[in-house]
């Protein structure tokens, strides 16, 4: 009951998800045969499994694996660990991601994983132990030529290498090609740790073009400052952006005269968060999106900018390098006002496109240099942008509605060609 309340109260990640499918589905006229194929997810797997404690103790987690669509090749898409990981979320990411991997071209569909789970109150052991047990009640979905995670909030190149290891360990001989964003000595690939934040830049460097924006004096608040989001104002800042300011989910720090990526960077490592860095000031995480700036990366979770603060954004161009962080209602005021917003399923696409070249490499056990990771990515990241806009100028919509439409018509397509079974 208090579920269904708080359904009433605030759109899921998963409405928000159907509410941006509906309205590419209109403007590509899909019939509602195909509506009701895309709009629901072909799989669910809910697992509850037991891990031992440090203590000694046995506490029982939830899982999820959710493929959404597999008409363009097997589906991909992270792991998140997080307290409010729910259903919904889940099933949303991995909607996303079926679009993201059309709309930037690569043959996957889309999937997502999430355990609730408070990853920073857990030790090593603890979550090497969560993620081992986890690999093992999903093994039943994944799998190279099957369903291939990566890592996603909470989840890093370690938590990879221990879901590799299990399955290996499973199979009894090395997988390397069963997960994305592994560590260099076990199969992964050059690049992949800062390709979400490489591609996010590209794509800003093309937005920037289009809206006659020099980016060298320009100024940027980045929301998020994990893998994404660190990586993104630091590529931002080499292309001679000033970093304002950034956050994590402490709070957030802003300093005028512009910060030092790095710097802060080491500060976090250092100490757990941002929040105290010398010479800056505090923000919080509200108010810094409506910090007066040229560009706004948000690159934490979900339903940051809403109805009640887009007006209040100040940003001319956000490029979302989180999935899902702006609502509808808000991309309809964004929109009014002018601000060129780059959607997650672009944006955030270099994570996917990168991943994409690891499992290719891991597949053929022949691996390539990051200057052929980096110029590869950037070739796929200029070509989708532009297919993008040139989709969003024919049909006079958003960019997002825009990104969804070319992707959406991509999957409808294979969907259609490959025809129903039986
Ligand atoms: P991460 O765990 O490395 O970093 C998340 C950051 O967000 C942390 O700094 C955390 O403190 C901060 N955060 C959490 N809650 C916050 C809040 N309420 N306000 C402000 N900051 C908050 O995760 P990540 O991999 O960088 O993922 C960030 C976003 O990027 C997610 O939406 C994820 O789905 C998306 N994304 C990640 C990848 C990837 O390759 N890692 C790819 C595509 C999209």
């Amino acid at each position: 009951m208090e579920a269904q309340l708080a359904r009433v109260a605030e759109p899921t990640a998963f409405d928000m998800a159907i509410e941006q499918f509906n309205t590419a589905a209109d403007g590509l006229n899909l019939d509602q045969g195909m509506r009701d194929i895309l709009s629901n997810c072909k799989r669910e797997l809910t697992v509850h499994f037991p891990v031992r404690m440090d203590d000694g103790t046995i506490k029982v987690y939830t899982g999820y694996r959710i493929q959404h669509n597999m008409a363009r090749g097997p589906t991909k898409g992270g792991i998140r660990y997080h307290p409010q990981v729910d259903l919904y979320e889940v099933r949303a990411l991995a909607m996303w991601m079926t679009w993201k991997c059309a709309v930037v071209g690569i043959p996957y569909g889309g999937a997502k994983g999430g355990v609730i789970c408070d990853p920073k109150s857990m030790s090593i052991g603890e979550l090497e132990r969560l993620t081992r047990r986890y690999s093992s009640e999903i093994s039943l979905l994944i799998g190279p030529e099957r369903d291939i995670p990566a890592p996603d909030v909470n989840t890093n190149p370690q938590v990879m290498a221990w879901l590799m290891d299990t399955i290996s360990m499973h199979k009894g001989y090395s997988v390397s090609a069963v997960t994305t964003g592994k560590p260099l000595a076990i199969g992964g690939s050059e690049g992949r740790n800062v390709a979400t934040a490489r591609g996010c830049s590209y794509v800003v460097r093309e937005a920037a073009k289009v809206m006659g924006m020099d980016l060298k004096g320009s100024t940027a608040v980045v929301q998020g400052f994990g893998n994404a989001g660190s990586a993104a104002a630091r590529f931002l800042a080499e292309d001679g952006v000033k970093i304002l300011a950034v956050s994590d989910s402490r709070g957030g720090v802003f300093n005028p005269d512009g910060l030092n990526p790095s710097d802060l960077l080491r500060y976090k490592e250092e100490t757990g968060s941002v929040v105290g860095a010398p010479r800056t000031e505090f923000v919080s995480n509200e108010d810094l999106l409506e910090l007066e700036c040229d560009i706004l990366i948000p690159a934490a979770l979900e339903k940051q900018i809403t109805g009640k603060n887009a007006a209040r954004v100040k940003a001319k161009l956000i490029a979302e390098a989180a999935n899902g962080p702006t609502m509808p209602e808000a991309d309809r005021i964004l929109r009014g006002k002018g601000t060129l917003v780059v959607p997650d399923i672009l944006a955030n696409a270099g994570g996917v496109t990168v991943s994409y070249f690891e499992w290719v490499q891991d597949l053929q056990s022949f691996f390539w240099d990051e200057a052929e990771i980096n110029h590869k990515l950037e070739q796929i990241m200029v070509r989708s942008f532009a297919a993008v806009k040139k989709m969003a100028d024919e049909r006079d919509v958003d960019m997002r509605v825009a990104a969804n439409m070319v992707a959406i018509k991509r999957v409808a397509e294979a969907t259609a060609i490959r025809g129903i079974y039986p």
